[in-house]
């Protein structure tokens, strides 16, 4: 049975006109829900959401906003077999897949409302200490962040209806931000469940939260300087919406998440057999099969030593053909299908230019199980293998969002570095070696082009969260391609949503606010 997404805005849940998009479930293709939000007033919600949900969530104290996170948290945990359900029905998700979706949605909230909970009764931060400008201590200035008065707008991807959302909204909530939510149009299903249990706990003040499921309509026609965009989603849709004459005049706060060609790492010192390689494989493999490959942070090329080559393909392909690809419901299946049909296409005509440079390894056959390959929106597991990636561009250019990796050789250390950089910014590289001095050397010479590295030898193999997991406490961005933007570490996710101002004035008077501010390290 197909249902109707509602919206809700200005505190009410209202339907949109017309026939809506359809939302389908990838299995078999059939209709699960429609979405529309033709009609719905966007400036209206946008006010609303400055003029109530603003100074509600102002006025409280980090330790009650962090309160509320904690509270929203627990209704998604009472209700995680059911949206478990919807994520397979919706997405396609196996249970490790929504496991990621659903349970990082409620853990990031509870982390945030761990750390919220240590600021105590402060309602705004300050950065630093006090700052003298010469021998008379008597005029002085702090530096203090507060929340921003409009609206955070979040603009989402598909790939993650849950963690996506609520990520982003743990973030300006606890900074004090009402938050505007659009889900991808595709899997807008788990989104709009899950904040109709939030709306309908009772837990949230008057204005604090919206949903828009379907089109963003002429949202962004009405933002101004106060609300600050959070967007996540191609590259090329960011580049429309962060030239839109609103956002460029308004000089509105637009932070980007955008498409990674990410790259992974064989250390030079591994040989088959090792840890190393071995785990090295492993991630490989994984990488390419959570999620049927829909991470932003996917392993998208693995960059090897020349001599190893061989062996890595045998082993991944080793590896690769142990997947199951079908329904999610069987619980032998270990990958499902991309999102939707669209998605599909998308992902074959970027295998077909990658091909244009690198050759099929494996990927070519499709087995099915328990549903029908043509009817769902089914990938293989698809290896390539490029022998001249620095004669390449496409390699480090397309990005395959589906079940897709790259093998490519390295002959040196700096060729490694300045290939992984080849992706023109990336989200997340991973190293994998056990000697001390690579490791090193390519922290220092991936940070530039990228977000987060991780260095993975035997002592954190099994203790590691991944390379593609975003944790709350560690930045998630990165520059350039991948968008620009940084989300989450920590605190330090809570600045997109803060105006940082410096205070001067009158020593005792810089004194009381400073002492009233919660200081913070980041
Ligand atoms: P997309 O097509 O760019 O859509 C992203 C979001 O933008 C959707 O909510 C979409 O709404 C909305 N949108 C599209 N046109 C718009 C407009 N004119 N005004 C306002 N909103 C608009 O991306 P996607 O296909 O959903 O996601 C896949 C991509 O996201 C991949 O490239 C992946 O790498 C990237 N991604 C990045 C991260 C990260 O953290 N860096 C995380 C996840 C995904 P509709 O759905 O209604 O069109």
């Amino acid at each position: 049975m197909s249902v109707r997404l509602q919206n809700y805005v200005s505190d009410k849940w209202v339907d949109g006109d017309g026939d809506g998009a359809v939302l389908i479930n990838p299995v078999t293709g059939a209709e699960v829900a429609r979405a529309t939000t033709d009609g719905v007033d966007m400036e209206s919600a946008l006010r609303h959401g400055r003029m109530v949900g603003g100074p509600a969530l102002r006025a409280m104290t980090f330790a009650e906003r962090a309160a509320l996170l904690s509270a929203m948290g627990d209704v998604l945990i009472a209700n995680r077999d059911r949206y478990f359900d919807i994520a397979r029905e919706n997405s396609g998700n196996t249970k490790i897949d929504a496991t990621i979706d659903v349970d990082g949605g409620s853990g990031t909230l509870k982390y945030y409302g761990a750390i919220g909970k240590g600021l105590g009764d402060a309602t705004v931060m300050r950065d630093g200490g006090l700052e003298r400008f010469g021998k008379d201590d008597t005029f002085q200035a702090v530096h203090l962040r507060v929340p921003v008065e409009g609206v955070a707008i979040h603009i989402n991807a598909f790939n993650f209806p849950s963690w996506g959302m609520w990520e982003k909204v743990a973030c300006a909530f606890l900074a004090g931000v009402p938050v505007l939510a659009k889900p991808a149009t595709a899997t807008a299903l788990l989104s709009h469940e899950m904040i109709s249990d939030v709306v309908g706990a009772n837990i949230l003040p008057a204005g604090a939260l919206s949903l828009i499921c379907g089109s963003a309509g002429d949202l962004l026609d009405h933002v101004d300087r106060r609300d600050a965009i959070a967007f996540t989603g191609s590259a090329e849709t960011a580049r429309r919406l962060r030239t839109h004459p609103r956002v460029v005049e308004g000089a509105v706060r637009f932070n980007a998440e955008t498409d990674s060609v990410n790259s992974s790492i064989l250390g030079e010192d591994t040989s088959p057999g090792s840890p190393e390689f071995d785990l090295f494989v492993r991630e490989v493999a994984r990488e390419m099969t959570v999620k049927s490959g829909q991470k932003c942070t996917a392993i998208r090329r693995a960059l090897v030593p020349v001599a190893l080559m061989d062996a890595v393909t045998e082993a991944l392909v080793a590896r690769l053909g142990r997947t199951v690809v079908g329904d999610p419901a069987d619980e032998n299946v270990t990958m499902g299908p991309v999102v939707d049909h669209t998605q599909r296409r998308n992902v074959l005509d970027a295998i077909g230019r990658l091909k244009a440079e690198a050759q099929v390894i494996t990927g070519d056959a499709l087995d099915v199980v328990g549903a029908d390959a043509e009817a769902g929106a089914f990938i293989a597991p698809t290896l390539l293998r490029c022998d001249d990636p620095e004669g390449a561009t496409a390699v480090h250019e397309v990005e395959a969002f589906g079940p897709v990796s790259t093998l490519m050789p390295y002959t040196s250390a700096e060729e490694a570095f300045a290939l992984a950089g080849a992706g023109g910014g990336s989200l997340v590289a991973s190293v994998f070696t056990a000697n001390d001095l690579f490791a090193q050397n390519a922290v220092l010479g991936l940070g530039d082009s990228h977000g987060r590295v991780l260095v993975i030898d035997e002592a954190v193999g099994k203790l590691s969260t991944g390379h593609g997991i975003v944790m709350p406490m560690c930045v998630h961005g990165g520059p350039g391609r991948a968008g620009g933007g940084e989300e989450l570490g920590g605190l330090r996710g809570l600045r997109f949503y803060q105006q940082r101002l410096a205070m001067q004035g009158n020593k005792d008077r810089v004194m009381a606010l400073a002492d009233a501010a919660v200081e913070i390290a980041v």
